[in-house]
């Protein structure tokens, strides 16, 4: 018996703890550790602030799936590894393991600039999403100036660009648009870089979005300091706000950063091979956010990173499920596919309309890469949300 400790069990690490043991049956033991008994769909969480999905909508507790599906769930939160004794320190108690895999995703780096944490708003968490929703409600009573976009070293541009068209979509709706200057910021060489060198058309797209609903924006630029009243660029240029949400960077997590055996990166990121095993130990794996993933080109003048989305991180949680099969059956043979040619597959929600993004690999070369507007409706995300709400309370985690 191949006892097999996960941790993390959202889109990367669930896949890979249901996979394994679909895969490797009584064979294998599989215990999947996480501070949250909680599934969330986070990309839906960009709703909640205009009450389009509440938190219940798009969570479900996952330990009963699990369960199960064979998998042993332990609601605790991972300090540290001791990669040599093979054991994870956790604060109920230690675990020991033959594989391990680090699926804990990212934690949010609020401290990027001075008053990022204090004064502005960030709908990545449940509770962020929430205090989103109550921000915009007393924003309503006396609107202003807003300020969307995301800091020097983010990745995750896309939600924020999301957010961008959901907001205009909303103060139309409110009445109020005519009464707020909308600005984005982004740390982006050009609109629609998205941390993945653009789409074709993508910058051109963007740019008649932003005449078309009248946003200024502002590329190249990073955030130095947010008073309670402006928000200071590193161009020197002050924008003044009555509500602002910013996207900061992902670091890595502290269980990895409090693991020196694991030999992260400065960001906290798992060094692996194109297999997703630890390019130290073979009995180490990463999947998902946790992956450090080398940026596939260079920033002009300010700083940002590359995205890591709910697809590859699915993907990579199947990769390393597979290939520790292979291992435990004596096979030297691993599945390889890197992070940046994993096909891209991702719908950009702009407030009840939508952009399909489809390529052959995330990054470039690629033989085939499509940008596909919806200008009637966001039924693509919408039946996305529905199919992996629907795939994961079931734990059908062999589907794509
Ligand atoms: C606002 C927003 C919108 C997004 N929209 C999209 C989108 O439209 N499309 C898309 O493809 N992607 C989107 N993404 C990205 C997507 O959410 C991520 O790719 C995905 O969540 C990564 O999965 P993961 O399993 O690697 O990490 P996570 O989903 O972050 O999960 C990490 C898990 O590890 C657990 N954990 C962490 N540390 C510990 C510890 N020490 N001990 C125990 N457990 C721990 C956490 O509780 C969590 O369950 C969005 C992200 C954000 C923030």
């Amino acid at each position: 018996m191949t006892t097999t400790v996960v941790i993390g069990g959202s889109f990367a690490g669930m896949t890979a703890a249901l996979e394994i043991k679909r895969k490797g049956k009584d064979q294998h033991k599989v215990i999947l550790i996480d501070k949250s008994p909680v599934f969330m769909f986070i990309p839906s969480l960009i709703w909640v602030p205009f009450g389009r999905r509440d938190i219940k909508d798009i969570s479900f507790r996952k330990d009963a799936i699990l369960t199960k599906k064979g998998v042993e769930f332990v609601n605790a939160e991972a300090l540290n590894v001791d990669v040599k004794n093979q054991t994870v320190k956790t604060d109920k108690g230690d675990y020991k393991y033959d594989h391990l895999v680090v699926a804990t995703g990212p934690k949010v780096k609020y401290d990027v600039a001075p008053g990022v944490a204090e004064y502005t708003h960030y709908i990545g968490t449940p509770n962020g999403a929430m205090k989103t929703r109550k921000a915009l409600e007393e924003f309503k009573k006396n609107p202003g100036p807003i300020v969307i976009g995301a800091t020097q070293n983010a990745g995750c541009m896309g939600a924020a660009y999301e957010f961008l068209f959901n907001v205009e979509k909303w103060l139309r709706e409110q009445n109020i648009r005519k009464k707020v200057d909308l600005y984005w910021i982004t740390p982006e060489d050009y609109l629609g870089h998205f941390g993945i060198d653009g789409m074709p058309m993508a910058e051109g797209m963007l740019k008649s979005f932003m005449k078309m609903f009248n946003i200024h924006y502002k590329t190249q630029v990073g955030v130095e300091e947010v008073t309670p009243e402006t928000i200071k660029l590193t161009n020197g240029e002050i924008l003044p706000y009555k509500f602002s949400m910013l996207m900061p960077p992902f670091i890595g997590v502290d269980f990895v950063s409090n693991s020196p055996e694991l030999h992260a990166t400065p960001t906290g990121y798992v060094p692996v091979k194109d297999s997703y095993q630890h390019v130290d130990y073979p009995n180490v794996w990463a999947a998902g956010i946790a992956v450090n993933v080398p940026l596939p080109f260079t920033p002009g003048k300010v700083p940002f990173a590359s995205p890591k989305t709910g697809y590859p991180s699915d993907e990579t949680g199947k990769i390393v499920a597979e290939n520790i099969i292979r291992v435990t059956k004596g096979e030297t043979k691993l599945k390889e596919k890197a992070w940046g040619r994993i096909p891209g597959l991702c719908v950009m929600d702009a407030g009840k309309k939508e952009v399909l993004l489809v390529s052959s690999s995330l990054f470039k070369p690629r033989t085939f890469a499509i940008m596909i507007p919806n200008v009637i409706y966001d039924i693509n995300k919408v039946i996305l949300e529905k199919y992996f709400l629907w795939k994961s309370r079931n734990g059908y985690s062999n589907l794509p």
